[in-house]
């Protein structure tokens, strides 16, 4: 798939030519040659999971490379692209999506949506009930100035995770590999007191208290004043250290 192809409309296209796998990263901003920049993952699903190879020009070889999926050392919302920035320009993503395909539905948003159906549920009904959460708990960047998730789900030890469930025994988490446990950064926020918070011109949304948003005529300087707050606030409750997702520039 050519990099310059749209991530949304790439996703769409699978499932219209019969090829699911690909469902629960519905709707993420953005294009097919940046989803492996920081493997984007949405729903129990990350794009290098799906992989097989990618071609990328090296700016310092002047020449183009094929890069397997293990040479691309993806990682939670992290590759060798990332880790070497502005080095490669990726050209082509190659997916390989099994033929046998599986409903991927560990997130407890997205398999209540369907907690009623007798029968697991298609690929499309699971892109559409993505389509439908996501339209529902994420502001539209051209809408409202946001880069989605500004904060990582923090990874930590399962022996941390068990100490922090027994003192918030409605800690939310997923499994993570390696016995480890991936807390959701957006409650740790929230029970911070911050979701739907306003500093001035910028604040965290209040639908989902991961997104960090602009109002309007907020500067860099007062989205990371905000983000050190949260942070700060956080690691005081939690013990937890939060670490921002976007490239800041
Ligand atoms: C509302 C919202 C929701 C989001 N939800 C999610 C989510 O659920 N999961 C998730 O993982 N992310 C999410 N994101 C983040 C974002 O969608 C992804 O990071 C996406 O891959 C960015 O694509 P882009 O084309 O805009 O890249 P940019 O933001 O323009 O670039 C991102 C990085 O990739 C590099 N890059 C881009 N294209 C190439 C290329 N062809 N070759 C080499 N380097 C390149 C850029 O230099 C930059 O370092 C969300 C963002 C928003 C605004």
């Amino acid at each position: 798939v050519g990099a310059g192809m749209g991530w949304h409309e790439f996703v769409s296209w699978t499932l219209d030519n019969d090829l699911p796998g690909l469902e629960n990263l519905a709707l993420i901003p953005g294009t097919v040659g940046a989803a492996p920049i920081q493997n984007i993952g949405a729903y129990g699903l990350e794009v290098a999971q799906l992989i097989d190879f990618i071609e990328a020009y090296d700016v310092q070889a002047n020449a183009f490379f094929t890069l397997s999926n293990d040479e691309c050392r993806f990682a939670y919302r992290d590759s060798y692209f990332k880790q070497n920035p502005n080095r490669f320009i990726v050209t082509k993503v190659v997916f390989k999506i099994p033929k046998a395909w599986q409903a991927r539905l560990q997130y407890a948003d997205l398999a209540k949506q369907f907690a009623e159906l007798k029968t697991s549920p298609s690929a499309q009904q699971i892109f559409d009930a993505v389509c439908t959460i996501r339209s529902n708990k994420l502001p539209d960047p051209k809408v409202i100035g946001n880069a989605g998730s500004f904060f990582q789900n923090p990874i930590v030890s399962t022996e941390y995770y068990e100490q922090l469930s027994k003192q918030f025994p409605n800690l939310v988490s997923y499994p993570d590999s390696n016995d480890k446990r991936k807390l959701a950064a957006g409650w740790l926020i929230d029970q911070c007191g911050f979701k739907g918070k306003r500093v001035g011109p910028v604040g965290v949304y209040e639908k989902q208290a991961l997104v960090l948003v602009n109002h309007g005529g907020g500067t860099s300087t007062d989205i990371l004043n905000l983000a050190k707050n949260i942070q700060e606030e956080v690691l005081g409750k939690f013990g937890v250290q939060l670490e921002i997702e976007p490239n800041i520039l």
